[in-house]
């Protein structure tokens, strides 16, 4: 095991009806909040309307910022830090999923810097000013953006999607009510699953020595979004597949099963590209990108691991670690399929392969793959992996 940090300090209000709690949570940072949400979807299901009044009651200041787009764009990043400034906010309350948090990280720290957001970004995971204090009420189980400090944002003129962080942007409290996420729509449900499952994967399929406690945890939480995600596609309302769900999310990527390991995060650096190009939603393009990414990376040295994912997580029983390893991947393959995801890059929209040397040029130079991976990827092991995902797949 590499030696490590843990450092996770958000403060967690996990459970139904506690936004009584709200003004106290805000409160402690200021009476001037930043409201920040999505498309809509809060008006619609009546959560916008039951936080504003709550904040009325208790006399903050409140002013928004709507329409954080899914793969939050630097425009939207920016027009927050303007409001912050013009209306000397001192707090940030983010009411969305992964896209709205990620923005309001960015905000924070775009709130107190010189440079431009996008600079800010570019300098990806080592910002080590200062950040608004955030808050934030998650109603999409996915990112794990509310437990922990990266954010994801978006240049769509230059075809880059790129995470940055630092410790000033992990959120101060997080409100996990399991209802708040009864209204997501099918297909969100699933890719959000699917992200929580690759934010595990990356960390596991990683050839560091002695990290049982981490891998014990990450196949744990594995089989409960396995299990628990189907029922609330069937029962959305379902609290407690709701409330799986919602825990697995954060505890996926809070650096419970990250830290002490050497993840290169392959499928999301190839992912990043598929959404920076194509604008896709970033649980779909994992879906169809990691098990065509398992099969590519399956040799002798990466099937004992494979064959313990086969074994603890699906209960596949086979005793030849190779075709242990291909039955899981298939057993993962299907699982998406039998979730709703579209399996192929052609169903969402990418229907020619003329930009996948661009994008593999990229996902390489944006990201440790082709260097610190369980298999190094170079750019024509993404090029591969990508046309792999332009049709049907049998791993069997
Ligand atoms: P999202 O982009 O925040 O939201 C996806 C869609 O779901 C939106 O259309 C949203 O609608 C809708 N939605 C959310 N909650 C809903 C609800 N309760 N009822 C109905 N609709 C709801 O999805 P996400 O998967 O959470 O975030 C994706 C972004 O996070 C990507 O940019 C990804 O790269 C990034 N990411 C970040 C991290 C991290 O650690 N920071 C990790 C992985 C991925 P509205 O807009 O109308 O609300
Ligand atoms: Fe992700």
């Amino acid at each position: 095991m590499e030696n490590f940090r843990f450092h996770v300090t958000t403060d967690i209000r996990f459970g139904k009806n506690r936004l009584d709690e709200l003004p106290e949570a805000l409160g402690a940072f200021g009476k001037r909040v930043l409201l920040v949400y999505g498309g809509g979807s809060i008006k619609k299901n009546g959560l916008y309307d039951e936080v504003t009044s709550r904040l009325k009651e208790a006399s903050f200041e409140v002013f928004d910022l709507s329409g954080v787009e899914p793969n939050p764009r630097v425009e939207t990043v920016q027009r927050g830090i303007d409001s912050c400034r013009e209306n000397k906010v001192e707090v940030i309350l983010a009411v969305g999923g992964g896209s709205t948090i990620d923005c309001s990280k960015a905000i924070a720290a775009g709130f107190y810097s010189e440079k431009t957001p996008w600079d800010l970004v570019l300098e990806r995971k080592g910002y080590k000013g200062p950040a608004l204090p955030i808050i934030t009420i998650l109603t999409l189980a996915a990112t794990g953006s509310e437990m922990n400090a990266g954010a994801v944002i978006s240049n769509m003129h230059t075809n880059q999607k790129l995470g940055m962080g630092g410790p000033s942007m992990l959120p101060k409290v997080s409100f996990l009510d399991p209802e708040n996420t009864f209204t997501v729509p099918k297909i969100q449900t699933a890719a959000g699953s699917a992200d929580i499952l690759s934010h595990l994967f990356e960390n596991y399929f990683d050839l560091t020595p002695g990290t049982d406690v981490q891998d014990g945890i990450a196949e744990g939480l594995m089989k409960s979004v396995i299990k628990n995600c189907p029922i609330a596609l069937q029962t959305p309302d379902d609290y407690d597949a709701r409330a799986n769900l919602m825990w697995a999310s954060s505890l996926a990527l809070n650096g419970l099963t990250g830290s002490g390991k050497n993840g290169a995060w392959s499928c999301h650096a190839m992912e990043h590209e598929l959404s920076a190009f194509y604008d896709i939603t970033h649980g779909i393009g994992l879906a169809i990108l990691t098990p065509r990414w398992m099969l590519h990376v399956l040799n002798e040295e990466t099937a004992p691991k494979f064959a313990r994912f086969a074994n603890e997580v699906w209960g596949i029983t086979e005793t030849v670690p190779e075709l242990a390893a291909r039955m899981a991947i298939q057993k993962t393959y299907d699982f998406f399929q039998s979730c709703g995801i579209p399996m192929t890059l052609p169903e969402v929209g990418i229907t020619d392969d003329s930009k996948f040397e661009e994008m593999a040029k990229q996902a390489v130079a944006h990201s440790v793959i082709s260097t610190k991976a369980f298999v190094p990827l170079h750019e024509e092991d993404v090029v591969a992996i990508y046309q792999a995902s332009m049709k049907k797949s049998n791993f069997l």
